[in-house]
C-alpha cells in the first residue's frame, strides 16, 4: 500500500535537562534540525522507512550531545554498556542489541541482527563476535570516553535519592519514520541510565517497550525511565489502543505519557501514524524532539 503522507520524527531524550546553556541548546536544536531535514529530503526522494531510521538514529549516535554511541553515559563500574532496536512495521521484523561496549553504531548492528540472523536480540560478547564476523565497526571502548558523562557519574553516585537519580538522566535517542510506501519504521538508542548496574538492560532495546512498528496503525520510540516502560510495554501499548479502541494517535499517545505520571514514570516518546500524524508528548521537564512531514512544518524543541 502506499501513502501519500510522509514524515520522520526523532528524540534526543527526556528529562529535566535543566543544565543545559543557551549555547549547548542551541547546538543540539542544529543537530536535530539537520538530520530531520536530511531525513525528510530522503523521505521525499522515496527513500525507505528503515534507511531513514537508521541514519537519523546513527547519526545521533556519533555524536556526543546525546546519550548513545559516543555519548553513552557510564555504569556503576564506570563502563559504557549501549543498548539500541530497530523495527520495520511492514512485517514486524526487528533487530537488537544490549550491553555492548566496542559497537560504533549499535543501530546498525540492530538492522544487521534483524536482516542476517534468524534471532531478535543479541547481547555482549555474542552481539560483538557476530559485528565482527559481518566486519560492522568495531572501535576500541577509548572511542565512547566521555569526561562529562564519567563526572555525571561520580556526582551521582554521592547522591542516594530516586529522585535524584531520574532528574540527571541525559538523551537516549530515537527516529520513526513514514515513508511513501506505507511503511513505518522506529528505532532506539541508548547508553541507559547512568549508575545503572553492569548488566542491567533497559526499555531501549526491547520490542514492544522502546521501540514499535506496525504498517497501518503506528510507530514509536520511547524515552524515559526503562523499568516502567518495560513493565507497560510503553511502545506497543500506543498503537494497541490506536488498532483496539480507535484512538487518536495524539489521545493514545498522550493518555500512556500522563498514566506513567501518575505512577512516578517520567519519559516521553515519539510516534509516528499511517496517516502521518507526528505526536511527542512527555511527562519531564523537557524532551529533545524534532519532527517534519509533507503536510507539518519543522518542529525542533527542548521544553
Ligand atoms: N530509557 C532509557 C533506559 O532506561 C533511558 C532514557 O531514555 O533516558 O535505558
Amino acid at each position: 500500500m502506499s501513502s501519500e503522507n510522509f514524515g520522520i520524527v526523532v528524540h534526543g531524550g527526556a528529562g529535566v535537562l535543566s543544565g543545559l546553556s543557551k549555547e549547548q541548546q542551541k547546538i543540539i536544536e542544529e543537530k536535530v534540525s539537520e538530520t530531520v531535514i536530511s531525513a525528510y529530503k530522503m523521505l521525499e526522494q522515496g527513500g525507505s522507512s528503515i534507511d531513514i531510521v537508521e541514519y537519523a538514529v546513527s547519526e545521533f549516535e556519533d555524536s556526543p550531545l546525546f546519550n548513545a554511541g559516543r555519548g553513552s553515559v557510564y555504569n556503576a563500574n564506570e563502563i559504557q554498556e549501549m543498548d539500541a532496536s530497530i523495527m520495520h512495521g511492514k512485517n514486524r521484523s526487528a533487530g537488537a542489541v544490549a550491553s555492548v561496549k566496542k559497537i560504533k553504531n549499535p543501530i546498525k548492528l540492530a538492522r544487521k541482527i534483524s536482516e542476517y540472523t534468524e534471532h531478535v536480540l543479541l547481547i555482549g560478547d555474542g552481539a560483538e563476535s557476530f559485528a565482527q564476523s559481518i566486519g560492522e565497526t568495531i572501535v576500541d571502548p577509548s572511542y565512547f570516553y566521555s569526561e562529562k558523562n564519567l563526572l555525571r557519574l561520580r556526582k551521582q553516585k554521592k547522591l542516594t535519592s530516586h529522585d535524584n537519580i531520574i532528574q540527571d538522566k541525559i538523551g537516549t535517542v530515537g527516529a520513526v519514520a513514514l515513508d511513501k510506501m506505507g511503511n513505518i519504521s522506529a528505532g532506539t538508542s541508548t547508553g541507559g541510565m547512568t549508575n545503572k548496574m553492569p548488566g542491567r538492560v533497559g526499555d531501549s532495546p526491547l520490542i514492544g517497550a522502546g521501540t514499535w512498528a506496525q504498517n497501518d496503525v503506528c510507530g514509536v520510540s520511547s524515552t524515559g525511565h526503562g523499568e516502567f516502560f518495560i513493565k507497560y510495554q510503553v511502545a506497543k501499548e500506543v498503537c494497541t489502543r490506536i488498532e483496539y479502541l480507535g484512538q487518536s494517535l495524539n489521545e493514545a499517545s498522550s493518555k500512556v505519557i500522563g498514566e506513567l505520571y501518575d505512577i512516578g514514570a517520567s519519559g516521553g516518546l515519539i510516534a509516528i501514524d499511517k496517516s502521518g500524524n507526528v505526536a511527542m508528548p512527555f511527562n519531564t521537564q523537557g524532551m529533545i524532539r524534532g519532527s517534519l512531514t509533507n503536510k507539518s512544518k519543522l518542529n525542533i524543541a527542548i521544553y
